[in-house]
This record gives structure tokens, C-alpha cells and sequence, in this order.
């Protein structure tokens, strides 16, 4: 069966040929055919899905209702997220046309709360600016003040499974770790966490890291003018989430007004016209992104917090089960929508 894989680089094809060649191993009754595409899926591209009744994308691919219903008329019945988040597609299109979504739910979360810790500390002791220092022999250390992470509060927002290996990390560290959630867990306590209101997350947090969803009427913009202004003056932003849980436009004005003592972001908003190509010969477009990167107390990097050996592993096998389980109908966690049966 083809597949049509969008948004793909050297070390996705890598990983997904080998799981492939298993999955065909194993199963030769329903073999996947990849075609793999450098380009995302996008207006421009939905026409490579031909012919395709799978296809298999990332985190900026667009997935939105005028895409799916062309993916639909020409055939597509399964779109295979290699990532967790699904904000990037049309749920209500996706289950009134019966196609089925499935998603990543669970891979390695500890690589991206690993990747928050890295943001936390390179930010606060400023190894990133130490380094090209050294290497132009300055050995100076004015400007490099950081802040001892023993003692200091961390807030969560959002206590997951990426919050939760957050947790753990920051409890090493001896941080107090705050947490705010929907949902409250067990495991977050059993972790030695607090569960608090957001206000008093925010207020008190030294360090505030974002883990929950992108949510259009939950979560997007969490991070605005007003929560803003109830953070500890001088405190640390760090976002492995997703871009659209800050209202960008806000922490720029409270970096200005040096209110936000520091940002590290792996996910930015408008994420999808930068990330994942090398635009370095390029005039900048974004204006805002261009703004962020003035400040030398933002540390940006583009959408990085997932991409390690063993997560990559487990995407590409993951989507394989994840193509089998809707071979033979199977019910799965990983199912965002129920879509028609295998073959209708
Ligand atoms: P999860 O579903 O296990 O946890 C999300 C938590 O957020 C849940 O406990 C949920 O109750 C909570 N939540 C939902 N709405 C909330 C709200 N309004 N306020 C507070 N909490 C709320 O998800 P996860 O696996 O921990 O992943 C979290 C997010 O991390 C994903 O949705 C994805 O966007 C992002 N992510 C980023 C990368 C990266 O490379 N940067 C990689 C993987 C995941």
C-alpha cells in the first residue's frame, strides 16, 4: 500500500525505511510502499497523495479542512502523525469525512523534558554565549551571572508525560516544583510536586515551563498581557510545547519592559514558514522573529526537544503499529479519530 510521507528529512527517511523493511517483514499481506516527500503537505502538495489511501505527516504540516477534503476526494482514509500534538489538523473535518488520525502518544518524553532542562540551564549559566566567548580567547565573565537551580521554584504547566519527566528532573535538581493542570495526577504528588492555581504557579515560579497541549479554546495564548504580568518579576519562560501557548506579541513588550526576566523557546507561533529548512542565505521575513532575536536573553531553537535516537526509533515504529493497527481494525490509544474501516 502507498504511503505518502510529507515534510521528511535524511534522518526520518532513515529510521522509517528500516521500520518499514520490518514492518514487511513481518506482515506481507499488507507491505507499505513509502514515498517519501522533502516538501510539507500543503495546498501546493496534497496532489503527491494520489493513489495514496495513507499518508503520514509532521508537526507543520497543514492538515486543515480544505486539505482534508481533498485528501479524501482523492482517496486518503489514514493520516499517521509522526508527532503528539494534533493541533496542526482539522479534527471535526477529519470525523465527519470517517478519515482515520492517529497520532505519537507516547514517545520518549523524557527527550523533550531533557531538552527543557538543556533550554533551563544553558539560558540561566549562559554556556551558549561562554562558548563563542572562549573561542575569540575573551575569558571575561561579566555578563554570565547565573542563578543556582537548588532552592528555586519550578512551575509546570501541564503535568503529562512529558510534565511528569519534567518533574522528576527538577526534583533532582532540588527545585520546589509547582504544577498546574486540568487534570491533576497522583504521580505528580508521588513525584513530590505541588499541585497550585495558574496564578499561583505563575507567581511564584522562578522558572515556568510549558507542557500542556495547544488547545484553539483551552490553551492557545495561555502565556498573554495578563499571565504575563502575575509572573515573578524576573523569571524564566521555557516552551517545548507549542509555539501557540504564547501570545508572542506580549513576552516581546515584557522583555522590553524587562518584567520576563528570560525566554527559551523550541516552538515558536509562526513556526511553519522557518523551522526545519536551512534559510541562512535568506533576508528574514518575520519581522516578530526578528525581534526575538535581538534580545540576549532569548534562547531560540527550532523545534528541536524530540529529536533523539531513541525517539526517533520509536516515531518510525510507532507509525508502522500505527498503520497496522488500522489495517486490521485494531482500537488504539494512539487513534485521535475514528475514521472508516480498513478498505471502505
Ligand atoms: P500529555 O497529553 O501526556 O500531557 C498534557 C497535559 O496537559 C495533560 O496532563 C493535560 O491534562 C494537560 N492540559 C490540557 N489542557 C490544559 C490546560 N488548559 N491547562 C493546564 N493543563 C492542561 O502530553 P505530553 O506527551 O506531555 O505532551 C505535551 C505537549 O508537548 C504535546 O501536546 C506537544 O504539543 C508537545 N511536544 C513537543 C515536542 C517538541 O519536540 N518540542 C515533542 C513532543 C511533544
Amino acid at each position: 500500500m502507498k504511503l505518502a510521507v510529507f515534510s521528511t528529512q535524511p534522518y526520518d527517511r532513515t529510521y522509517l525505511t528500516q521500520a518499514i523493511e520490518a514492518h514487511n517483514t513481518s506482515n506481507p499481506p499488507t507491505p507499505l510502499e513509502p514515498h517519501f516527500h522533502a516538501l510539507p503537505l500543503s495546498p501546493a502538495t496534497t496532489h503527491l497523495a494520489a493513489a495514496c489511501p495513507a499518508i503520514c505527516v509532521f508537526v507543520n504540516d497543514d492538515v486543515s479542512a480544505p486539505i482534508l477534503t481533498a485528501l479524501h476526494a482523492a482517496g486518503v482514509r489514514l493520516i499517521l502523525l509522526r508527532c503528539a500534538g494534533f493541533n496542526n489538523v482539522d479534527i471535526p473535518t477529519a470525523t465527519a469525512l470517517g478519515v482515520r488520525v492517529a497520532r505519537m502518544s507516547a514517545y520518549s518524553p523524557e527527550s523533550v523534558a531533557e531538552f527543557a532542562l538543556a533550554l533551563t540551564l544553558t539560558l540561566n549559566r549562559k554556556t551558549h554565549r561562554a562558548f563563542n566567548r572562549v573561542r575569540e580567547g575573551n575569558f571575561a565573565l561579566a555578563g554570565l551571572e547565573g542563578f543556582r537551580m537548588y532552592g528555586a521554584t519550578v512551575g509546570l504547566l501541564g503535568t503529562g508525560k512529558i510534565g511528569l519527566c519534567a518533574a522528576r528532573i527538577f526534583k533532582g535538581f532540588g527545585c520546589r516544583v509547582l504544577g498546574y493542570d486540568l487534570f491533576p495526577t497522583e504521580r505528580f504528588t508521588e513525584l513530590g510536586g505541588e499541585y497550585a492555581s495558574l496564578e499561583e504557579v505563575l507567581r511564584v515560579s522562578d522558572i515556568v515551563s510549558l507542557h500542556c497541549p495547544l488547545i484553539d479554546a483551552g490553551t492557545r495564548h495561555i502565556i498573554n498581557a495578563e499571565t504575563l504580568a502575575m509572573m515573578k518579576p524576573g523569571a524564566m519562560l521555557v516552551n517545548t510545547s507549542r509555539g501557540g501557548l504564547i501570545d508572542t506579541a506580549a513576552v516581546i513588550t515584557a522583555l522590553k519592559k524587562k518584567t520576563l526576566g528570560s525566554l527559551a523557546m523550541d516552538v515558536y507561533e509562526m513556526e511553519s514558514s522557518l523551522f526545519y529548512v536551512d534559510h541562512s542565505g535568506e533576508i528574514l521575513d518575520d519581522d516578530v522573529f526578528g525581534r526575538l532575536m535581538t534580545f540576549p536573553n532569548v534562547l531560540i531553537c527550532g523545534h528541536q526537544a524530540f529529536f533523539t535516537k531513541e525517539a526517533l526509533q520509536e516515531i518510525a515504529d510507532g507509525t508502522c503499529q500505527n498503520f497496522q493497527d488500522w489495517v486490521v481494525g485494531t482500537k488504539s490509544p494512539n487513534v485521535v479519530v475514528e475514521g472508516r474501516a480498513f478498505g471502505s
